[in-house]
């Protein structure tokens, strides 16, 4: 219905391993019936082809620019190509430069496979480990991976030319590889040229190892020259070559009103709101090298972030939509960016969560679902009823939907590391107003006692103060207030050993606290305590595990409204639940731009929408912020850093915090 691909899980490559005379093992795909690198010597031919022929040693070592430099790739295989772009960047670059990788896969290998193809390398092994460690399901879709402090890559699995059509991000140095021509026609189409000379930079370069005639009338026909070049081995030749000037992106000329900011300098950004959202961001961007001033009126994490403990988890529709794909994506990203954030599990334990259905409606709505998107078990898996009980470790009544990789989170600490993190300083202060400087295009921060803070961007990421400033004052936000409860376990209580959901959910014990709920009270911003949400939570804990609720009894737990502990807090949210993660809009400028959208939605004018220059902002993130800033920051840092997106240029729409006010413009509300 939104005109993207099923979610479903993507055939994965099925291989046939051949062993030649220096005992490498070569991997020919069974479908192509074709090789995914030379048997002679694959290294080099990789050298030769994709990396000499592209000039990447040279322009590596000349890399001076605060953009990453961005090699696409046609065909992700094996990884040996990229892996080799990797190590020629860390043996030429300099050390301020960065490596950005972007490659299109339709059949990824499975990991085992991966793992074997690329043992042929032992010098590549560290690389290798970071791939496989991270190497995503295989589900269509952008998966980040991070590789290194320095290079990144961003595996975008279907079809090439699906995922090229879709790519928010331009290319420095292609490499042309997929199965041959006469093995893969269908690949090497006139518009797979089309949409890379659109995805390119200008002067931006290709190589190929095929001479085919389709590819050099391709090519050319997309605006890029080619030559024939010597080729690897007994290979005669090959083709390299470049385009001067790429075509302009027409994909926003229907909706010009989401068409990004131009890149801005930003070597100090001050991030407001040191919750998981603008923590995130912090830590997104000094990564980047860019100097971060976290600013919070509390301590990091006194607002929703500030719990011990938060079940990670997404809510995905029957019936797909954007929104649901955005989560899907939030939550494989907050999975895999944990990982590598805290490898040792001390800010999070990725033990599964099981939703369960525990009506006869949720149970054909997870039953929708699960027919609508066969996704792979590693993601999610539709279970029955005993099943889920041994999975959680106790009796269970309802069948469910299992995240395998899902789990729990201790916001609060984490909140505390991200604002720890190299490169980020972080500032109690209340930010009060947001004044531009146009001759020095610079941004001031008014704090409540009159200090003031000067940055070159701004990213606003106060949930539900994020609307209280002059530049965001028309951002629909609504408060929602949640309490969750807390129950000291006594001994011999009975173990969860998943996070179980309903409508509320409960965690594994941490520390021999039991931890549930939470209540969610739209137009409530009131953070005391009440014993009668504490009496909400129990209930719903005891409608969703009722064994649980009575061994803990048994077991002698005080499960008592007035004797419960917890916490509540205030979460925000947007009118249409999906979180604002972009630029600002100029509302006035809109206004101005699109008012006549209202009488006549069809004339769209031609004219790009205006933002406040370098303010951004991450909010609404409602009661799922684990699953959706972490994606969110990476989107806001890759735009401000002028790098390939993370998602999909619709979802990266789908986020705009413009879109309700052009919503209503067009409707002339
Ligand atoms: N670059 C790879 C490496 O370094 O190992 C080798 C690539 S292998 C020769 C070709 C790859 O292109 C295969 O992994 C294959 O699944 C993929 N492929 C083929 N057709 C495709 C398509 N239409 N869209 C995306 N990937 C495709």
């Amino acid at each position: 219905p939104d005109g993207l691909p099923a979610l479903a899980a993507l055939d994965t490559a099925r291989l046939d391993w051949q062993r030649d005379d220096t005992g490498e093992q070569a991997p020919r795909s069974l479908a192509f019936d074709d090789v995914y690198f030379s048997r002679h010597d694959g290294r080099a031919e990789t050298e030769h082809v994709f990396l000499a022929a592209n000039r990447l040693p040279e322009r590596f070592a000349a890399w001076r620019q605060t953009r990453p430099f961005v090699v696409g790739e046609t065909g992700f295989g094996t990884g040996l190509n990229m892996l080799c772009a990797w190590a020629c960047f860390d043996r030429h670059a300099p050390p301020s430069a960065r490596l950005h990788l972007v490659s299109t896969e339709k059949y990824p290998l499975q990991r085992d496979d991966l793992a074997r193809a690329l043992a042929n390398w032992p010098d590549l092994a560290p690389r290798a480990e970071r791939l496989i460690a991270q190497w995503p399901e295989p589900v269509a879709g952008v998966h980040r991976l991070w590789l290194d402090e320095r290079v990144t890559l961003d595996l975008h699995f279907g079809d090439t030319r699906e995922r090229l059509l879709r790519l928010d991000g331009r290319v420095d140095a292609w490499f042309l590889d997929g199965f041959a021509p006469s093995a893969n026609p269908e690949m090497w189409h006139p518009a797979l040229f089309a949409a890379m000379a659109a995805r390119s930079r200008p002067d931006a370069t290709f190589a190929t190892f095929t001479c085919a005639g389709v590819v050099k009338r391709g090519l050319a026909a997309a605006g890029f020259t080619w030559r024939k070049v010597p080729g690897f081995g007994r290979k005669r030749e090959m083709l390299a070559g470049e385009i001067g000037t790429p075509p302009v992106d027409d994909r926003r000329d229907a909706t010009p009103w989401f068409t990004p900011p131009p890149p801005q300098r930003a070597r100090h950004v001050a991030v407001i709101g040191a919750g998981i959202a603008g923590g995130s961001v912090a830590a997104a961007l000094a990564r980047r090298g860019i100097r971060v001033t976290l600013l919070d009126r509390d301590a990091p994490s006194a607002g929703a972030s500030g719990n011990a403990q938060g079940a990670l988890y997404v809510k995905l529709a029957a019936d797909t939509n954007l929104q649901s794909r955005f989560y899907l994506a939030g939550l494989m990203t907050s999975q895999r960016w944990f990982s590598q954030l805290d490898p040792d599990h001390c800010l999070w334990q990725p033990c599964g969560v099981l939703q369960l259905a525990s009506s006869d409606k949720a149970a054909s709505r997870q039953a929708r679902f699960l027919a609508h998107h066969p996704l792979p078990p590693g993601v999610v898996e539709g279970i029955d009823a005993a099943e889920a009980s041994r999975r959680a470790g106790l009796e269970i009544a309802a069948p469910a939907l299992d995240y395998p990789q899902a789990g729990w989170v201790r916001p609060a600490a984490l909140c505390q590391r991200l604002a720890e993190s190299p490169g980020v300083m972080f500032r109690q202060a209340d930010v009060e107003a947001l004044t531009r400087d146009t001759p020095t295009e610079c941004w001031r921060l008014t704090m409540t006692d009159g200090d003031t803070l000067n940055a070159d961007q701004v990213v606003i990421a106060t949930a539900t103060l994020a609307n209280r400033f002059a530049q965001t004052r028309e951002l629909p936000l609504q408060p929602v207030r949640g309490q969750v409860s807390q129950l000291n376990l006594p001994p011999g209580a009975p173990a969860l050993s998943r996070v179980v959901c309903d409508t509320g959910y409960v965690a594994p014990a941490a520390e021999g606290v039991l931890t549930f709920g939470a209540t969610f009270s739209p137009h409530d911003s009131d953070t005391a305590l009440r014993e009668a949400d504490h009496a909400a939570n129990l209930a719903e804990l005891e409608g969703m595990l009722p064994g649980f609720v009575d061994a803990l009894r048994e077991a002698g737990a005080e499960l008592d409204p007035a004797q419960l502990t917890g916490r509540a807090a205030v979460r925000a949210a947007s009118p249409d639940k999906s979180p604002y993660a972009g630029p600002v809009p100029d509302a006035q400028a809109w206004r101005d731009a699109y008012a006549a959208l209202a009488k006549d939605a069809t004339r769209v004018p031609a004219t790009p929408g205006r933002h406040h220059g370098g303010l951004w902002i991450s909010a609404a993130h409602g009661s799922r912020g684990l699953a959706s800033a972490p994606l969110c920051a990476e989107l806001i840092a890759s735009r401000i850093c002028d790098e390939p997106l993370p998602l999909e240029q619709p979802l990266v729409d789908h986020l705009h915090p413009g879109r309700r006010l052009i919503r209503d413009l067009i409707r002339g509300a």
